[in-house]
C-alpha cells in the first residue's frame, strides 16, 4: 500500500488522478518553496540503459520498467536542466549509476561530468560526493583506442574521488555463476589496488544471494578480503523485493525470469543483520531509513580494519504513485515521476524485445514476454 500520499505538490490537496494532464506534479518543480528541496537528497543519473559484459543474474533493470534512452546531444541538455534543478535546491551529492554500465556509454559519462563540473563552476558551489558505479569489467581498459589512458583515469581527470564496484561473490567461480563470465573473470586482487593507487576511493557493492554471500562467514571473509585490498567502504544489498500485491504489467514488465531468479535467492535479511550484530567482528552503529522510507539500512564498524560496512534492502514498486521521484535522471534526460507512475509520466517506455537490444549478450529467453505473472513467496522465509 501507498505509505504516503501528501507529499507531492504544496498547497495542493487533489490527487493527479483528478487533474488535467497539464496540471499534473509530473516535473520537479521550479518555484522557491522548492528551494532546498534537494539538500538531504542523492541526485542518482543513470546515462545508459546499456549494459554490455554484465549478466547478473538479479539485474532489476531487466525486470523494471525501461525509459527509452536518448542520444547523447538531448540526454545532456535535458540533463542539465534538471542538474541545475538539483544543484539550486541545495543537493550537494551525485551518484552516475546504472540501470546500465556508465562506461558502456562514455559520451554520455564524460558529457555529465564536464556539465556538472562547469555548472558547479558557474554557481560557485562544491559537492560533497561524486561518485561513479560501475560493474568493474572495463575500468583499466584504454578510455579510447591506442590512448595510454584508462578509464579510471578519464574519471579522475573529471573530478570523480569515488567509485562504486559490483563484487558479487568471494571466487571467480560465485561471481561467473551470479554476474555472467566477464564481471567472473575480474582478477579483484590485481584491480582494486591498482585503483587505489591513482588516487581513487573504493566501495563495493555486493548483492545478498543464496549460495553466495548469504551468511554471517561469508560476509567475514568478503570484508576482510576487500578491507585488506584497500576499500574504504562496503555495501551489502539484499534482493529487491517488490510485493506480490504490486507485481504487473507497470511495475514488472521484464524479464520474469531475472525476478523470478530474485525470488529463489532472497535470504533472510533480518537474520542475517542480527547475526552480524553478535559477531565479535563488527560493531553495529545505526539503523537509518533509506529511499523515503522504502528500505532500511544498517551500518556497522569492522573492528580490524575501521571502515564502514553498510547493509541494505529495498521494497520496490509500492511508491506512492503521485509523489515524485527523489531526484534521480533516467537515461532520457528527465527526473520525472518514478517508474511505477508511467500513466502519469511523461516518460516514453520500451517493450521488452528493446530492452533486450540494451542488454546484448544475455540469453534472449530471459525477454520473452509474460504469460503469466507467477505469486512469489513471502518476503522473509524463517519467518513463514
Ligand atoms: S552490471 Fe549487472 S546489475 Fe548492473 S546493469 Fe549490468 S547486468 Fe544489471
Amino acid at each position: 500500500m501507498p505509505r504516503s500520499s501528501k507529499n507531492f505538490q504544496m498547497g495542493e490537496n487533489r490527487r493527479p488522478e483528478e487533474m488535467l494532464p497539464t496540471e499534473r506534479p509530473t516535473e520537479i518543480e521550479k518555484t522557491p518553496e522548492k528551494e532546498k528541496a534537494f539538500a538531504t537528497e542523492e541526485m542518482k543519473i543513470e546515462v545508459t540503459n546499456v549494459c554490455q559484459f554484465g549478466r547478473c543474474r538479479f539485474c532489476s533493470p531487466c525486470f523494471r520498467p525501461t525509459v527509452k534512452e536518448a542520444g547523447t546531444e538531448e540526454f545532456l541538455r535535458k540533463m542539465e536542466g534538471n542538474l541545475d534543478t538539483y544543484l539550486r535546491g541545495c543537493g550537494r551529492k551525485i551518484i552516475l549509476t546504472g540501470g546500465g554500465e556508465p562506461i558502456d556509454a562514455p559520451k554520455k559519462l564524460f558529457g555529465t561530468l564536464e556539465l556538472i563540473s562547469k555548472k558547479l563552476e558557474k554557481l560557485g558551489v562544491n559537492l560533497d560526493l561524486l561518485a561513479v558505479y560501475s560493474n568493474g569489467v572495463r575500468l583499466l581498459e584504454p578510455v579510447s583506442e591506442g590512448s595510454d589512458k584508462t578509464y579510471v583515469d578519464e574519471l579522475l581527470k573529471h573530478g570523480v574521488r569515488d567509485l562504486n564496484i559490483s563484487v558479487h561473490g568471494l571466487t571467480n567461480k560465485e561471481r561467473s555463476e551470479i554476474a555472467g563470465e566477464y564481471m567472473g573473470n575480474i582478477d579483484f586482487d590485481t584491480l582494486i589496488p591498482r585503483i587505489v593507487e591513482k588516487g581513487m576511493r573504493i566501495m563495493t557493492r555486493t548483492t545478498l544471494a543464496k549460495g553466495f554471500i548469504d551468511s554471517v562467514d561469508t560476509v567475514e571473509r568478503f570484508t576482510k578480503w576487500m578491507s585488506g585490498l584497500g576499500v574504504k567502504m562496503m555495501y551489502f544489498s539484499d534482493l529487491f523485493y517488490v510485493p506480490p500485491e504490486e507485481r504487473g504489467a507497470e511495475t514488472v514488465p521484464g524479464s520474469q525470469e531475472t525476478l523470478e531468479w530474485t525470488d529463489k535467492h532472497r535470504i533472510d535479511f533480518d537474520k542475517l543483520v542480527n547475526d552480524v550484530k553478535k559477531s565479535k567482528d563488527f560493531e553495529f552503529v545505526a539503523e537509518y531509513a533509506r529511499h523515503r522510507e522504502q528500505g532500511r539500512t544498517f551500518e556497522f564498524k569492522h573492528m580490524v580494519s575501521g571502515i564502514k560496512v553498510l547493509f541494505g534492502d529495498l521494497t520496490i514498486g509500492d511508491e506512492p504513485v503521485e509523489a515524485p521521484t527523489y531526484a534521480y535522471v533516467k537515461p532520457d534526460g528527465s527526473m520525472d515521476t518514478h517508474n511505477n507512475a508511467r500513466d502519469l509520466a511523461k516518460r516514453e517506455y520500451v517493450p521488452l524485445k528493446t530492452v533486450a537490444k540494451y542488454r546484448p549478450g544475455r540469453p534472449e529467453r530471459e525477454f520473452q514476454q509474460i504469460v503469466q505473472l507467477r505469486r512469489p513467496p513471502k518476503k522473509s522465509p524463517s519467518s513463514e
